[in-house]
């Protein structure tokens, strides 16, 4: 297993949607792998394909480290669709490690339903909510080119301009690899 450098802001791998993956080989098991060791790595808690620069429809979340969350078991999600969103929503702070040090408040769906394949190239479908629901979401917004500047208000967005621009000039202390300018 390796630990891939991780993609941040100004990268334009994250604004691309990904592409669907047809077949699930070794050479995806292995990139699926890889990116679990990443994740712990940075102490994240979701990674999706293309934060590790591969441009496929993929991503992993496991939110098991945090406390209340030790039973919800880590999950690869190839190919997702979010196929129901609940009307209630609810603001959290989220973080991303394509963004470093980045934090803003985010209003997502409470609860979702999502259908995807696995790893045996089995379609499941499961209904998640709260932080879950709010991971998956993050994650299936990096696959469709989306980050936490692109789900806030105009005020917000303006509030994180400075910082944004630092973090894509590598002007921020980031304790796990990122990729070069
Ligand atoms: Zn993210």
């Amino acid at each position: 297993m390796a630990i891939l450098p991780i993609t941040v802001y100004g990268d334009p791998i994250l604004r691309k949607k990904a592409v669907p993956v047809k077949q699930i080989d070794d050479e995806i098991i292995g990139l699926i792998q890889n990116m679990f060791a990443t994740m712990r790595n940075a102490n994240g808690i979701g990674l999706a394909a293309n934060q590790v620069d591969i441009d496929k429809q993929i991503f992993i979340v496991d939110v098991s480290p945090v406390e209340g969350y030790e039973k919800i078991k880590p999950v690869v999600m190839i190919n997702p669709e979010i196929i129901l969103q609940s009307d209630e929503t609810v603001i959290m702070e989220e973080g991303c490690l394509s963004l470093p040090n980045l934090r803003a408040d985010v209003e997502r769906p409470e609860s979702i339903k999502v259908r995807y394949l696995d790893t045996d190239e089995n379609v499941q479908e499961i209904e998640a909510d709260d932080l879950f629901a709010r991971v998956i979401l993050h994650e299936y917004d990096h696959l469709i080119g989306k980050l936490i500047p692109d789900r806030v208000n105009e005020e917000i967005k303006q509030a994180l301009k400075e910082e944004l621009q630092q973090i894509k000039n590598r002007e921020v202390k980031v304790d796990y690899p990122i990729t070069a300018k």
